[in-house]
């Protein structure tokens, strides 16, 4: 057997494990190549990520060779990122290389040749003069375009943040570089794309959002990549786009749940895209009217600056009155008050716009048995089935399972089965029969699915064709809704008293958000909280539009009780068919963590998940907390070692570890 004289590779594969394969090849490639290879019986593409082994002897019956080397290659700040990402988040480097990437440079094949598409000639808007707060934010972050400067832009609904991104995306743009531009993907209106093309008519704008094509995102991927392409604005996964020279990142809506994916690698794009920036030695900027506690921290601890707008930019728009209806002294009648229901009607006689927010679509959260109690519930998932009108079926939101309502109770056979409580679909009809001239519009997520939805709203509001709108959170941010001077909040109470430590948090955000679209055409708005709860904390900062006050609060709590941020978590996460194989998992894993065990990190005992089954898997968990975040991540590189060594009682059991996880 004679051995010859080639260059061993490290390849990055889409795999679920954690590691390279070698290759050879009788040329030495950059870090970053696509290329074919033959793994097992198939043929699929890789990336290079290790060629330090060099000219080595190789026998070729133990290596196979690279079959054919593509012209793209990762640029390198993609790759330094994509292996931070795949160190942080503890995740296989491979499988975070194939989640960056187009989907093109997954396959195993040449890509075609992409045709330049035109950006379209777009009018052009002027620049508004800022105001003296927006000025300054902007003369310092231009002072600073040099250096890493993260940056908090604090200011209420309307304040003019999205002024100052203009601006500032102006002056890096002067400077030929680009800027990346990250927002929840339901923060991206067509309004805001409008006035992002308004104020760069001739520049190349990109929008990533899951909503774009294949060869869209391709496009993009590329565009960034030559530097044709300016602006980028696209949601979270948007922040691995390569760079020719990156100018700045904002992050919009940062406090935004969304920036976090939920599922397989779980990354943070705010958090990345404070890497990213650190990195580049460029400015950042986190901007909200409710930024998160996370990020407020950072500001204490004097990582960050904050800049503050304090009023709304547009004269005499003012912040809404906002008023609790107690609803221990006020009844309901099918979900609404008869204050509510006055304060719509006064609405309708001066041809003003309402906005009825529900946060639960459907028509009723939960059908039951009058006789025996017997609740309907999902048979993959523990949540009940919700009632939808429309379609007449009983649906689980969770999972996607739906059925036909039932007729008798599934365990006693009763004919008397009742829908309780209220969703959008119910409200809607509630309205519909009070108010019977009323154009009512409801928008969920059941109405978005068709892609018009959104427009063809703005269109009917402009023509005055709508007087009262009932959604979900959905429409609580980035929406301008011209006329409109009343909000109803119902069945706001349920996450008060939540065993998720950041419920509070949110509902705080969702009710500034959603009391921040009254008010915004020069009219005073009035924003009404139907509540059991009035005298909560909560409730009491939130009438005083005292943001700081509620944030000083929380933070005090989460100090006591070391939670987040005040100390690092991590989540193992397991499933599978039995929930008894997979605590007997968690167990063993328990175990075996004692013999790595660090006295800087906590590790909680092995419970089942708050929704113990979904999707037909049953789900238990394990928390890992430090104070200390080095010694956190020392921890769990050690413990999912053991963990990967550990027999599982079933072949079905999976597990995954969740860095910084929001879903407790
Ligand atoms: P935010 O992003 O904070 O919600 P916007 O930047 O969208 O706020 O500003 C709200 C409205 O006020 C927009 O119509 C915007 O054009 C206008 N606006 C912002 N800044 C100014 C300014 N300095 N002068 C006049 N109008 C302004
Ligand atoms: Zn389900
Ligand atoms: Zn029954």
């Amino acid at each position: 057997m004679t051995n010859i004289t080639k260059y061993l590779l490290n390849i990055a594969l889409d795999v679920p494990l954690d590691r390279l394969f070698s290759y050879y090849c009788d040329q030495k490639l950059a870090l970053g190549t696509r290329v074919l290879v033959s793994f097992g019986r198939k043929t699929i593409a890789g990336f290079v990520w290790d060629n330090e082994v060099t000219d080595i002897s190789i026998n070729p019956q133990k290596i196979k060779a690279i079959l054919e080397v593509f012209p793209e290659v990762l640029a390198p700040d993609t790759y330094e990122l994509i292996n931070f990402t795949a160190k942080y988040y503890h995740y296989p480097l491979g499988q975070v290389v194939f989640g960056a990437i187009p989907k093109e440079w997954r396959q195993a094949q040449n890509i075609k040749e992409l045709r330049q598409s035109k950006p379209k000639p777009h009018h052009e808007d002027m620049a508004v003069i800022l105001n003296d707060e927006q000025q300054n934010v902007v003369n310092k972050v231009t002072e600073n375009l040099d250096k890493y400067y993260p940056s908090i832009l604090f200011g209420v609904t309307g304040s003019g943040k999205t002024e100052v991104y203009l601006s500032l995306i102006e002056k890096v743009i002067n400077q030929d570089k680009q800027v990346l531009v990250l927002v929840p993907e339901i923060n991206l209106t067509p309004q805001l794309l409008e006035r992002f093309l308004g104020r760069f008519p001739s520049v190349g704008i990109h929008v990533l959002t899951s909503h774009v094509t294949s060869r869209e995102r391709l496009r993009g991927y590329l565009g960034a990549t030559d530097g044709s392409i300016k602006i980028i604005i696209g949601t979270r996964l948007s922040v691995f786009t390569p760079f020719k020279s990156l100018g700045l990142i904002i992050v919009d809506e940062e406090h935004d749940h969304s920036f976090k994916q939920q599922e397989s690698l779980r990354y943070h794009a705010r958090d990345l895209a404070i890497y990213r920036a650190s990195k580049h030695s460029i400015p950042i900027i986190l901007g909200s009217a409710t930024p998160s506690l996370e990020t407020l921290y950072n500001y204490k601890l004097e990582k960050y600056k904050l800049f503050k707008l304090s009023n709304r930019a547009v004269t005499g728009s003012i912040l809404p009155d906002i008023r609790l209806i107690d609803l221990n002294i006020y009844k309901t009648n099918d979900g609404l008050t008869d204050i509510a229901i006055d304060e719509i009607a006064k609405r309708l006689e001066k041809k003003e716009l309402s906005l009825v927010f529900i946060n639960r679509r459907g028509y009723a959260p939960s059908i039951t048995c009058y006789q025996c109690g017997y609740v309907f519930t999902c048979s993959n998932c523990s949540t009940n089935l919700v009632y939808h009108s429309n379609t007449r079926e009983l649906k689980c939101h969770h999972c996607g399972l739906s059925c036909s309502t039932p007729k008798v109770c599934t365990a006693c056979h009763s004919q008397h089965l009742q829908a309780l409580g209220q969703g959008t679909q119910k409200i809607e009809e509630v309205l519909a029969k009070k108010f019977v001239d009323a154009k009512i519009y409801r928008i969920d997520q059941d109405v978005l699915n068709s892609k018009s939805a959104w427009s063809e709203l703005y269109t009917k509001i402009k023509a005055g064709e709508i007087d009262i709108i009932v959604g979900t959170q959905i429409l609580v941010k980035g929406h301008d809704f011209h006329n409109l001077t009343l909000v109803v909040g119902l069945n706001i109470d349920s996450s008060l008293y939540s065993y998720d430590f950041r419920a509070s948090e949110l509902l705080f955000t969702q009710l500034t958000q959603v009391s921040g679209r009254a008010g915004r055409g020069g009219k005073k708005g009035l924003v009404l909280l139907q509540t059991n709860y009035p005298k909560h904390e909560l409730y009491q900062y939130l009438l005083k539009h005292d943001f700081s006050g509620f944030i000083n609060y929380t933070m005090k709590d989460r100090r006591l009780l070391k939670l987040p941020p005040y100390t690092y978590y991590a989540m193992l996460r397991a499933s599978g068919g039995q929930l008894s194989a997979v605590l007997e998992f968690l167990n063993t894993v328990w175990d075996g963590a004692s013999n790595i065990k660090n006295k800087n990190v906590l590790i909680s005992s092995p419970v089942p998940a708050i929704m113990q089954r979904l999707k037909n898997r049953e789900r238990a968990q394990m928390l890992i907390s430090s104070q200390d975040r080095t010694e956190l991540h020392k921890f769990i590189s050690n413990l999912m070692v053991i963990v990967s060594l550990i027999k599982k009682p079933a072949s079905d059991i999976s597990y995954q570890i969740d860095i910084d996880p929001f879903e407790m």
